[in-house]
C-alpha cells in the first residue's frame, strides 16, 4: 500500500480523497518510481474537483507532473536510483499520476532530472513553466524578437503566466502582464513585467481589428481574450495560445490573419516529443534564476492537495503549488 490522492467515479458520484492505495492499482510500465515531488496544475485542479473531463479512466491517481527516484526498472534507459522527470503524456488522465508516493511509468515518457534543478525546483516549474517556455520558443520561431515591441502575457498571476512573464523579461522582452488581480501588481513587476493591465479590458467581445498593439502574446486564457489579442497583434506578429482559463471558444474573425498576416501558434505540452522537452528544459535551466522560485512557488503536502485544487479553481493561487510527496 502507498498514500496518494485517488479519484473515483461510480453510482456514489465523482470524488477525490487522500487514501491508502493498493499497488495492484498501478498500471503497466517498465519503470517504477518513488515520487519525491509533484505539483498542482490547472488540469490537476480540473481533475480533482471534477470541474472538467480530464480523467478518462477510474479509479485514477491525478498529477500530470512528477519527479521521482527509480525503484524498479525493466529498461536499460534508467537504473535504480536515477532521478527522473515526467510532464504529461496522459499521466493523471488515463494513466495513474504523480500525486501519490508511487508511480509506474513508461520509460519513453521520462527525462533525467536536469542537473540545474532540485526535484522541488523542477516541480515549481512543472508543466506550467515548461509550457511557458514552449510558448516563448514558438514566438522566437516566428521571428518575434525583443526589439519588435511589447509582448502581452495573459493569466499573468497563474502558473503559465508567471513563468512566461519571468522568462520573457529575462530574455530582454518588454512584457505587459494582464491580470484580474490588481493587488498582485508588485509581484508581477518583480517577475519583470514593465506594465500591468486589467484583464477585463480584454475579456469582452471586441472588434475584428483593433489598433496594432502587441508584437506577440502568450495566452493561457482563450475565448474573447484570445480573439481580442489576435485583433490587436502588430503586422506579422504571433500569439502563442496554450490555455482556456476564460473559455474554450474562440469568437474571432479571419481579418487579423488575412490583413495583417498574424500567426496563431498552438502550443501543446502533453504529447510533445522528447527532443523538444529536453530543449525546453535546457532553456529553462539557462534562464531561470534560483531566487525566482521563492516568489513563484508555495509548498504543501498530500494532505493539502484537495483544498489546494479548490483554491486553484477559485483563482486564489498565485504562481505555482509544489506538493512534497516523498
Ligand atoms: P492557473 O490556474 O495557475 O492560472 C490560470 C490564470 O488564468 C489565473 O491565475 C487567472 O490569472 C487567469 N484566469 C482565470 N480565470 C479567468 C477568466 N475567467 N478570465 C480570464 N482570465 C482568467 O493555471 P495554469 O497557469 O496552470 O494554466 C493556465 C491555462 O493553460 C489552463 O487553461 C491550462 O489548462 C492551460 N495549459 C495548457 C497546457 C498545454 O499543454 N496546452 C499546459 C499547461 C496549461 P489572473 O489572476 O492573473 O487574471
Amino acid at each position: 500500500m502507498f498514500r496518494g490522492i485517488l479519484i473515483e467515479k461510480d453510482e456514489q458520484g465523482y470524488r477525490a480523497a487522500l487514501k491508502d492505495i493498493d499497488e495492484s492499482l498501478l498500471p503497466e510500465g517498465d519503470v517504477t518510481v518513488d515520487v519525491v515531488y509533484s505539483t498542482l496544475n490547472y488540469k490537476d485542479g480540473l481533475a480533482i474537483t471534477g470541474k472538467g473531463p480530464v480523467v478518462r479512466q477510474f479509479p485514477m491517481v491525478p498529477g500530470i507532473d512528477m519527479v521521482g527516484v527509480v525503484s524498479q526498472s525493466d529498461t536499460g534507459k534508467f537504473a535504480i536510483g536515477d532521478t527522473v522527470l515526467l510532464n504529461g503524456f496522459g499521466v493523471g488522465e488515463v494513466h495513474c499520476g504523480g500525486l501519490a508516493q508511487k508511480a509506474r511509468l513508461k520509460s519513453d515518457w521520462l527525462i533525467p532530472l536536469p542537473k540545474a534543478f532540485s526535484p522541488r525546483q523542477a516541480m515549481a516549474i512543472g508543466t506550467a513553466g515548461y509550457t511557458a517556455m514552449l510558448c516563448v520558443m514558438a514566438l522566437e520561431k516566428n521571428g518575434v524578437t525583443p526589439e519588435k515591441g511589447d509582448i502581452l502575457v495573459t493569466g499573468a498571476n497563474g502558473g503559465v503566466g508567471s513563468f512566461a512573464v519571468a522568462i520573457l523579461a529575462k530574455l530582454g522582452y518588454s512584457v505587459v502582464a494582464s491580470t484580474g488581480r490588481a493587488e498582485e501588481t508588485a509581484y508581477l513587476h518583480k517577475l519583470g513585467a514593465k506594465e500591468v493591465i486589467d484583464r477585463h479590458s480584454l475579456s469582452e467581445p471586441g472588434r475584428p481589428l483593433a489598433k496594432e498593439r502587441w508584437a506577440g502574446a502568450v495566452d493561457s486564457v482563450g475565448s474573447h481574450t484570445l480573439a481580442n489579442i489576435c485583433a490587436s497583434i502588430q503586422y506579422g506578429g504571433t500569439v502563442a495560445a496554450c490555455g482556456l482559463a476564460q473559455g474554450m471558444d474562440l469568437p474571432a474573425t479571419v481579418m487579423p490573419f488575412i490583413l495583417r498576416g498574424i500567426t496563431l501558434a498552438g502550443v501543446d505540452s502533453v504529447m510533445r516529443p522528447i527532443a523538444d522537452r529536453e530543449t525546453a528544459w535546457q532553456r529553462l535551466a539557462d534562464i531561470i534564476e534560483p531566487e525566482m522560485f521563492d516568489d513563484i512557488a508555495t509548498e504543501m503536502t498530500l494532505d493539502g492537495v484537495i483544498q489546494g485544487a479548490n483554491d486553484l479553481m477559485a483563482g486564489n493561487i498565485r504562481g505555482r503549488i509544489v506538493v512534497k510527496v516523498g
